[in-house]
This record gives structure tokens, sequence and C-alpha cells, in this order.
């Protein structure tokens, strides 16, 4: 009985055989069978042979919970090398996520990438001070360079990196992720539509409290390696939010820095600083950071037809976007996608097509510079003039 069935199903006929109309949708097969491509609601992966390889320079915090994490739900890129002062955490790392043994390098043998032509850009994601040197290295290893913020910890150091990928003919881009996190793409757009008339006044505040007790903090309290505290840390995201939402360059700076004397935390690096911009426009900025209030990460443009409120702005998911008008407050609707699989996308398309990235090296530079102005202006009690690229006039 049974094998009558299974017989009678292998023999069904796989398609109704009848003639058809002229027009007529193609015949539906009734048994198991292949079926025409479907309309894709994605656009669909490069083949995995043609995605852009990545090595990751710097197992740390970041690396490994958002950065490496979010190949998978990238389009043109791909995760082949690790780079680790720790073996046994880069095999363990590699195995997790299908990196070749024979792609693990350490910091004394990293120069030998060049050798492995798998290796289109290398993602520096290591403490401040280190970013110069190994994005230099990776140029001259004939590779792109993705590099963390804040890029340096001094404008010299930003723009040999600069002159490094540019001499070896290759792209440079800061990982300034608000530049692809939806809800900021969508303000940005829409103050660029007009929406919200003409921008009067930018805040942003970035706070979160520091914890000794955790490895990826302790580098951040010391000065030679984090090249400042929560400003260059935390606060560069309010200072390049009041850019691009103003879309203008600060012409003046004026700054305010407190840090607790009797914490120990703060041996070295500075606690909170708020800090004022203004605009040619006549715009301004009123801006702060710390790493001691609560967790707050938030930006809002005050336009004369509309606000746009980011709060919270910058979180690695979960962000929110309203627009205020005059007939009260809505939330915009804003589809969630990976930020860092955008970002690193967006470097491998430039990659492939030769175009210049959205936040090359140059942009990185800027807010290098204006940081040293903030602390100067702090250091002056004074509004400072800037010059047109962000370093202090006169
Ligand atoms: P971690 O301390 O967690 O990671 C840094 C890694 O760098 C370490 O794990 C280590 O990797 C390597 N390293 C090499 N030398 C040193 C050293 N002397 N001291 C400490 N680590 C060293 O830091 P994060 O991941 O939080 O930050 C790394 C970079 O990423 C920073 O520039 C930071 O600003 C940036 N960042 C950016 C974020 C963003 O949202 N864009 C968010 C968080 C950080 P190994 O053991 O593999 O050698």
């Amino acid at each position: 009985m049974l094998g009558g069935a299974v017989g009678s199903l292998v023999a069904a006929p796989a398609v109704v055989t009848a003639a058809l109309a002229p027009g007529a949708p193609p015949p539906v097969p009734r048994g198991a069978a292949g079926r025409p491509m479907p309309k894709m609601e994605k656009e669909l992966p490069e083949p995995v042979g043609r995605k852009v390889g990545w090595a990751v320079v710097g197992l740390g915090q970041f690396a490994l919970n958002q950065i490496i994490p979010s190949f998978a739900a990238a389009k043109r890129s791909k995760l082949v090398a690790l780079v680790s002062g720790s073996r046994d955490k880069a095999e363990s790392v590699a195995e997790r996520y299908g990196v070749a043994r024979t792609h693990l390098y350490d910091y004394a043998a990293f120069d030998a990438i060049r050798d492995n032509p798998d290796i289109d850009v290398v993602y520096v994601i290591l403490p401040n001070a280190l970013h110069p040197e190994f994005s230099i290295r990776a140029s001259r290893a004939g590779k792109h360079v993705m590099c963390e913020k804040p890029m340096a910890n001094s404008p010299a150091e930003c723009e040999a990196m600069i002159a490094a990928a540019k001499g070896a003919g290759r792209k440079l881009m800061i990982g300034y992720r608000a530049h692809f996190e939806p809800h900021n793409v969508k303000a940005i757009a829409l103050r660029k539509s007009g929406e919200l008339g003409r921008v009067r006044l930018v805040t942003s505040d970035h706070h979160r409290h520091i914890d000794q007790s955790v490895p990826a903090d302790q580098w951040r309290l010391v000065k030679a390696l984090a090249g400042g505290g929560s400003l260059v840390d935390i606060g560069i995201y309010s200072l390049n939010a009041a850019r691009y939402m103003t879309g203008e360059e600060p012409v003046a700076v004026a700054a305010q820095v407190s840090t607790p004397a009797d914490d120990p935390r703060f041996r070295e690096v500075e606690d909170l600083v708020s800090f004022q911009l203004r605009f040619p426009s006549g715009a301004e900025a009123h801006l702060s950071s710390s790493y001691t209030a609560q967790n707050i990460k938030r930006i809002q443009a005050l336009g004369t037809k509309a606000s746009a409120v980011l709060d919270p702005a910058t979180e690695y998911e979960g962000n929110r976007l309203a627009l205020v008008t005059e007939t009260g407050r809505e939330k915009v609707k804003v589809e969630e996608a990976s930020q860092f699989a955008a970002e690193m996308d967006h470097l491998s398309e430039c990659v492939r097509n030769g175009a210049e990235p959205m936040t090359p090296g140059e942009e990185g530079l800027r807010d290098v510079r204006l940081i040293g102005a903030i602390y100067a202006a702090a250091e002056a009690r004074r509004w400072l003039d800037l010059n047109p690229d962000g370093s202090l006039a006169g």
C-alpha cells in the first residue's frame, strides 16, 4: 500500500500540460519542482567571492560586540583576517567566524598583510594613540583603511595618515557610524530638504559612566593612549552632530572643563566638557560630554520651521527621531538597519568604484583640530576664532 502511494507520487505529471493561451501565466508544477527567482525585497549580497575582504585589527569590546558580528548583515564586505596581540583569542574568534588560521597576525607580523591578496581593507579598532601607526602601516602595505574615531590624538598624526593613504593610492575612511545610522541619516535629509527651515541651534549631549574595572575603559583614562577624556571619546559625537545638523563649519568656539579633583579616575583626563560653537549663518551649538553623568546620547536641531529631536541619537540600535512643528510632536518612522554594516559596505563600494568615502581622513582631521581648539578655549576662558579648516585663528 505504502509502496503504491510513493510510486503514484513519483509517477505524477510534473506540470499541467494543457496548451497555454497567449499571455497566460506559466504552468504551475503539481509536485516538488524548481521555480523562477522570486521578486527580491532587498538587494542580494555580492557573491561571496566578489565581496571586499576586511582584516580587523584589535579584538576588543567594540570589534567583538559590534563590528565583527555585523559582517553577517554586510552585502559587500566579508571578514577574512584578524590582527591581535592574543593568539588564543584570535584563534577562537577565527573559528567562530570562519577565518583561516593562515590569516591571523600579531602586531609584530602585521606588515605581512602586504602579501595577503584576500585583504583589501584594514579596520583599525585599537586605542586611539595606536590609530596612526597601524593606519599608516596598513596604507604602506597597499591596503585601504577604515580607522575608528577619534582619528588620532593630534592634527599632525592625522595629516601623516592622510599622506600615507594618498601616497599609496588607497582610501582612508574614519568610522563615523552616525553618518550611516538610519535616524541620523533621516534627520540630515530633513535638514537638507529644507523641512527644518534654517537650523538656529544644535544641542547635543553624550554622557556615560566610565568604569575602571572594565578593560576597555582603563586605557581611556590614560592620556597617552586616549589623547583626552570624555570629549575625544564621546563628545566627538556631539561635535560632529553640530556640523552635520547645521551643514556648516564653526567660526568660533568657547568651552568649559570640569573634573572632580577628588575622583581618582580623572588623574590624567578630563570629565565634563561643555562647549559652544558659532556658525557663519549665526546658528549656534551648545554641546557637552562627561564620564560621570548618566547615560545620555541625544541631538536636537532647532529650526525655524521644525526641530529634529534624536533621543537616543547614537545608540548602537533603538535610536528615535521626532519632528516638532507648530502643530505638535510626531515620531518619524525610520526603518532599522545596521549602521556598522552600512558603513563597512560604503567603504567597500568606494574601493570597488573608486569614489571618495563620505567620512574621509579629512573629516577626522577637522574634528581633531576642533577638539584642540575646544581645549584651548577652555584654557583661555574666552571665545576663540577658528580658521575655515577648524584650526585656531591667529
Ligand atoms: P578595547 O580596549 O575593548 O579594545 C581595544 C583592543 O586593542 C584590545 O582588546 C587589544 O586587542 C588592542 N590593544 C592593542 N594594544 C593595546 C593597549 N596597549 N591597550 C589596550 N588595548 C590594546 O577598546 P574599544 O573596543 O572600546 O575601543 C577601540 C577603539 O574603537 C577606540 O578607538 C574607540 O574610540 C573606538 N570605538 C568606537 C565606537 C563607535 O561607536 N564608533 C565604540 C567603541 C569604541 P587584542 O587583545 O586583540 O590585541
